[in-house]
């Protein structure tokens, strides 16, 4: 029994080495592992302190390892705040703590039955957890989905599961349950099953911080910095699947080829910054005006390409000129500046094979809008060919 005890500590405590490790090779996850490393540290605390056998349980015993749980839930909050960016609430774990050592303290003036102590405790600690397992279950959900939060939560559920029902024994009892086998608090069993539950939580917590480092390097990988729509590399993909379901199944899609007219002459009128400035208020417009499900980019340093999937060329015409029209009315804080767009629309082919066919025919209609005079929509396909408005 006492192995099992040394291992647990010795488990929990290789857990937190095994973070502290993972944050100096990964400093991104510092914020979550330091948290989780205390969490590690301070349960093989609690393991540690446990009365080795044959020693009988005293206050003393009682008192650190309910402070001990305390902490460790104080840890674990702190870790799914800080995974999920929320703020801290350490004003309600600051008065619970409070409010134990209180009970502790008020216990050292007024003689009471140790039962009544650990009743009381175990209920704070009960509080705790609860509110633990409360307020991580939207994020994690959300964001993990709900085996990942049932993985995350199963220790804290299962060591609130004994310690309700000690809590509610010495209510009906009046006395502190204790193992037959052990003498004490903790059975055999529920320690095993403690230490494998813990172990599942911390290799949860390692595959949501490796998922969110992939999403986050995804989107790094997508995404234009300067604009924070999709860059040239994730729009050919887009292109690229939308062509296949066009080949597939006929499904077409429209594009827009997108230019700012006389852009050079923003940067050289009012110098670099302003022109990014211009760069991020078109990207906002677009982003705004188009649905959802459609995809802005920036293709090239003043080009974008607009892809509307499931869109037949004619009703894009419409889209198109509203795009234009609303970045004509832009107006840019504190400057007089006035730019406006020229646009290049195509529809996909079954005969396009590959991007180029479709961006190229795109890329002409664009070169004519700016031939006609610019500020102006023109279209290319095999359905419509017309200079238009
Ligand atoms: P046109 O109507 O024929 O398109 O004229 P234009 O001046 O827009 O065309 P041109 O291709 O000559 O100029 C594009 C300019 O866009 C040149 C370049 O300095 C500017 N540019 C490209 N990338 C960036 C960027 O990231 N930030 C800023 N501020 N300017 C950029
Ligand atoms: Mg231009
Ligand atoms: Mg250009």
């Amino acid at each position: 029994m006492d192995k099992i005890i040394g291992f647990l500590a010795l488990q929990q405590f290789i857990y937190g080495i095994g973070w502290l490790v993972g944050i100096r090779l990964i400093p991104e996850i510092r914020r979550v592992g330091i948290w989780l490393s205390g969490f590690a540290i301070l349960s093989g605390l609690y393991f540690s302190i446990s009365p080795t056998h044959g020693e009988t349980v005293t206050s003393w015993h009682i008192y650190s390892a309910q402070f001990v749980i305390l902490l460790v839930m104080v840890m674990v909050r702190r870790a799914n705040e800080a995974l999920f960016f929320e703020p801290y609430r350490w004003k309600e774990d600051a008065s619970l703590i409070v409010l134990f050592l209180m009970i502790v303290l008020w216990t050292f003036s007024v003689p009471m039955q140790t039962s009544v102590v650990v009743m009381t405790a175990s209920f704070i600690v009960l509080w705790m957890g609860i509110r633990t397992v409360v307020l991580s279950y939207r994020s994690i959900s959300n964001e993990f989905g709900l085996t990942i939060t049932l993985l995350v939560n199963m220790p804290i559920i299962f060591f609130l599961l004994v310690k309700g029902v000690q809590a509610f024994a010495i209510i009906d009892h009046q006395m502190i349950i204790l193992d037959p086998n052990t003498g004490r608090l903790e059975s055999k069993w529920y320690l095993a099953l403690l230490l494998a539950l813990t172990g599942l939580m911390h290799v949860n917590y390692v595959v949501m911080l490796l998922k969110r480092l992939i999403q986050d390097l995804n989107k790094m990988t997508k995404t234009d910095v300067l604009t924070n729509v999709m860059n040239r590399r994730a729009a050919e993909e887009a292109l690229c699947r939308e062509l296949s379901e066009t080949t597939r199944n006929g499904d077409a899609f429209t594009i827009f080829m997108i230019d700012i007219d006389f852009f050079k002459s923003v940067n050289d009128r009012y110098g670099h910054a302003k022109g990014d400035e211009v760069l991020r208020g078109v990207c906002k417009c677009m982003r705004e005006t188009v649905r959802k499900n459609d995809y802005v980019a920036r293709f090239g340093g003043e080009e974008f390409l607009i892809i509307l999937p499931h869109t037949l060329v004619e009703s894009a015409v419409e889209l198109a000129d509203r795009i234009r029209q609303k970045v004509a009315d832009l107006r840019f804080e504190s400057d007089d500046i006035r730019i406006t767009i020229s646009i290049g629309i195509t529809q996909s082919d079954t005969n396009d094979t590959v991007m180029e066919h479709i961006v190229s025919r795109a890329d002409k209609a664009l070169y004519r809008s700016k031939e006609c005079g610019r500020n102006q929509i023109n279209v290319n396909t095999k359905i419509l060919n017309a200079c238009s408005l």
